[in-house]
């Protein structure tokens, strides 16, 4: 009898791996061997395909903010609007760069295959016009092989989450349950799904709700930006925040040079 309830324990774990496996990605270029037949991908947007020119305006810095104003004394709701009304600001200034450069003919050639790709962001309504304008200039255009080519707009959490231009902005909002409450509006079932994100947490958020949904998903830790983001220096974006204008955001350079020598 033992033997047969640990068999059976084995078989729960076995198609429990089935639905989710969550992998370690350094290239944008490997998500391309988990493509199968009906996959939706689906791909996050901030320090997968796009990340600030400077250090101002990255996520390292928007934690860095969040964690300052907690410490003057706000409690966390006060702190996380204001950290994000600061990055968002931020956000319709600053240019962007291409995370890994060639993602953009990567996705190209998946749409070309007609592989169904959807963008899946943190980012609230107000950075969804800007986000797609500023994917378009790094030729990614989420809209091709989107499931929907129409705006979808609903509530979750009391937060209001848009569909639009490919990608859903999903307001800080749980990723998994957001992605399947859109499917449900536009009556798409997804049988595979591949997440690429740099946050395992984000991962793991969707896959969660995917094997609650029967649906196998892979989630792709990816790694390329780690670097990047291990070489963020506090003081440099403080810089940048307190002496850029509307018409220019100091360099990463500009903004040590004047640290190192005031
Ligand atoms: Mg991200």
């Amino acid at each position: 009898m033992k033997r047969v309830l640990s068999f059976l324990a084995l078989l729960v774990t076995l198609s429990s791996l089935t639905y989710a496996k969550i992998i370690e990605t350094d290239h944008f270029e490997e998500l391309c061997s988990y493509v199968a037949e009906d996959t939706l991908i689906i791909l996050d947007i901030d320090d997968t395909l796009l990340i600030p020119t400077q250090m101002l305006g990255c996520d390292e810095w928007f934690l860095h903010q969040l964690k300052k104003h907690q410490n003057a004394g706000m409690n966390y709701t006060q702190a996380l609007e204001k950290g994000l009304a600061e990055w968002e600001a931020i956000r319709h200034l600053t240019k962007m760069k291409i995370v890994e450069p060639g993602t953009e003919k990567i996705i190209a050639a998946l749409q070309k295959q007609n592989c169904c790709i959807i963008g899946l962001t943190t980012q609230g309504l107000a950075l969804a016009t800007r986000t797609s304008k500023q994917l378009k200039e790094h030729h990614i255009d989420l809209t091709i092989t989107a499931p929907s080519k129409e705006d979808v707009f609903f509530q979750s959490q009391g937060h209001g989450l848009l569909f639009r231009n490919g990608i859903l902005f999903t307001s800080a909002t749980n990723k998994g349950e957001a992605l399947f409450k859109l499917c449900e509006k536009i009556g798409y079932s997804p049988k595979r799904i591949i997440f690429i994100n740099d946050k395992e947490t984000h991962v793991k958020e969707l896959e969660m709700v995917a094997e609650k949904k029967q649906v196998e998903c892979v989630g792709l830790r990816y790694a390329y930006a780690d670097a990047h983001k291990a070489a963020f220096r506090p003081e440099v974006a403080e810089y940048q925040f307190s002496h850029s204008s509307f018409d220019k955001i100091l360099s990463d350079e500009e903004a040590l040079a004047k640290i190192v020598t005031p």
